[in-house]
């Protein structure tokens, strides 16, 4: 469902080039589950705005779903992001004074769904990730596990074909962070691909698949516990 095709991104500021993607070939099946990884500057963020379609490469080729998206327009981008991504973020990105509900049938207004389709399906989205007894909470009434849950249940609503969670668990204790990767896990197991972003071994080791960059290139691709090591 995703290649990339010798993707590249260049960053000029001033005189100074940083290649934040060097040619990086990745394909990503359907119900696969991804961890990249890798140190401060190997990027990370900017491989998770190309995969969003949050930004478009200089140079290559993103295929998602049939669709070459690395020379679409940033409408056409907008609508991509809104049907087929699901984002997570670290700092959960709620809207504050506005209920679990309401947080989650953002996504839907935006898809233009009617409001009583959208109320049933915020409904469920978060019966989905356990808060049902929570519908009408506000962000700060919710603990950090359930304000990422909140997040995730914004994140399905719109039944996206990828789910994209950069550092999910960044702000999370321990046993939030187990919470939130077993329902990644979970997520995963009945048929959503997730890619995530972590600089965490633990957080990885959820994953099936765990990609390591450095200086814009995957130096290492490692699935089930068998390595393969590249360049
Ligand atoms: P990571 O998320 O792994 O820390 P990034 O993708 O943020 O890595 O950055 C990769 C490289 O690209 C770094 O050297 C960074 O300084 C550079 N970079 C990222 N964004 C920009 C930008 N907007 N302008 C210039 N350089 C950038
Ligand atoms: P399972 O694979 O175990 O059947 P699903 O994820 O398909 O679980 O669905 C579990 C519940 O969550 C159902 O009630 C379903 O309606 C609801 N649900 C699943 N995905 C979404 C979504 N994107 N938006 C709203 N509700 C959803």
């Amino acid at each position: 469902m995703i290649e990339l095709e010798a993707v590249s991104k260049l960053y000029r500021t001033g005189p100074i080039k940083v290649h934040a993607l060097s040619a990086v070939d990745l394909t990503i099946d359907e119900g696969d589950f991804v961890a990249i990884m890798g140190p401060s500057g190997s990027g990370k963020s900017t491989m998770m705005n190309v995969l969003g379609c949050l930004d478009v490469p200089t140079s290559g080729k993103y295929m998602l779903n049939g669709i070459d998206v690395s020379k679409l327009r940033e409408n056409r981008l907008a609508e991509i992001r809104n049907r087929q991504i699901g984002f997570v973020f670290q700092s959960f990105n709620l809207i504050a004074r506005t209920s679990a509900a309401r947080n989650v049938e953002l996504p839907l207004i935006y898809a233009g769904v009617g409001r009583r389709s959208r109320r049933a399906r915020a409904r469920a989205a978060l019966e989905r990730v356990g808060l049902g007894d929570r519908q009408n909470h506000m962000p700060n009434e919710l603990s950090g596990g359930q304000q990422q849950r909140v997040a995730i249940a914004r994140a399905l609503v719109t039944d996206p074909a990828m789910i994209l969670a950069d550092e999910p668990t960044g702000n999370l204790d321990s046993a939030s962070t187990v919470e939130i990767m077993r329902l990644l896990v979970e997520l995963n197991e009945t048929g959503r691909t997730v890619v995530l972003i972590t600089h965490e071994n633990e957080v990885a080791g959820f994953a099936k698949r765990v990609i390591e960059l450095r200086d814009g290139k995957i130096v290492r691709d490692v699935s089930n516990g068998v390595g393969s090591g590249v360049g």
